[in-house]
């Protein structure tokens, strides 16, 4: 499920049926922003506005969620897929949300301890410098896992690849489920989506 391939089919289809973004909206009984957000790929419909939608577009709902129309005869594996794409999506998600929920209490237990023990036995305030360490290391390992785990898929040529934990993916741009990277095969700084396990 990419949001992005998702927003393009949903303006494609838009404009198949000559509508503007506002009449999508009226039909709907929504802000026209809102379209625009799914457009964009911003946001995805709530799911009690996915049948209406895809009423209104003349597609289906698995066509909604791949950003693709699907013919007759694949219809099935297409759904199926879809429907494990959605499964290891959660899953994965889960625990990759544990692992760093996990690294951020290890950063700021040392930061409390270092707190306490000042205020306890009157020591330099300085010494909460030492507690940066681990809120370095931290923050270096959460990225890393985030780097790690599952692959990312290049938006200009759907390459799924694995990225090099660099600086070009230390800095760069992201969103909860997507970052701005090099793609290594095309080789465009675009928006891959992540894909975890
Ligand atoms: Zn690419």
């Amino acid at each position: 499920m990419n949001q992005i391939k998702t927003g393009k089919f949903i303006a494609q289809m838009r404009k198949e049926k000559g509508m503007t973004q506002r009449q999508l909206a009226d039909e709907l009984l929504i802000s026209d922003k809102t379209v625009s957000k799914w457009e964009t790929g911003k946001g995805m419909p709530e799911v009690s506005l996915m049948m209406p939608l895809c009423e209104v577009l003349g597609i289906n709902v698995n066509e909604l969620l791949t950003g693709e129309r699907i013919p007759d005869e694949s219809y099935k594996e297409k759904a199926e897929e879809t429907m494990m794409d959605l499964m290891r999506n959660k899953k994965g998600r889960g625990k990759i949300i544990a692992l760093m929920i996990l690294i951020l209490l290890l950063m700021l237990a040392p930061m409390i301890i270092v707190a306490v023990l000042i205020e306890k036995y009157n020591l330099p305030e300085k010494l909460e410098i030492i507690t940066l360490i681990p809120a370095i290391i931290g923050a270096v390992a959460i990225i890393f896992v985030d780097c790690s785990v599952g692959y990312y898929q290049c938006d200009e040529c759907n390459e799924k690849f694995v990225p090099k934990f660099s600086a070009n993916y230390f800095f760069a741009v992201h969103k909860p489920d997507s970052r701005k990277i090099r793609c290594p095969k095309c080789g465009k700084n675009c928006w891959c989506k992540h894909n975890l396990y």
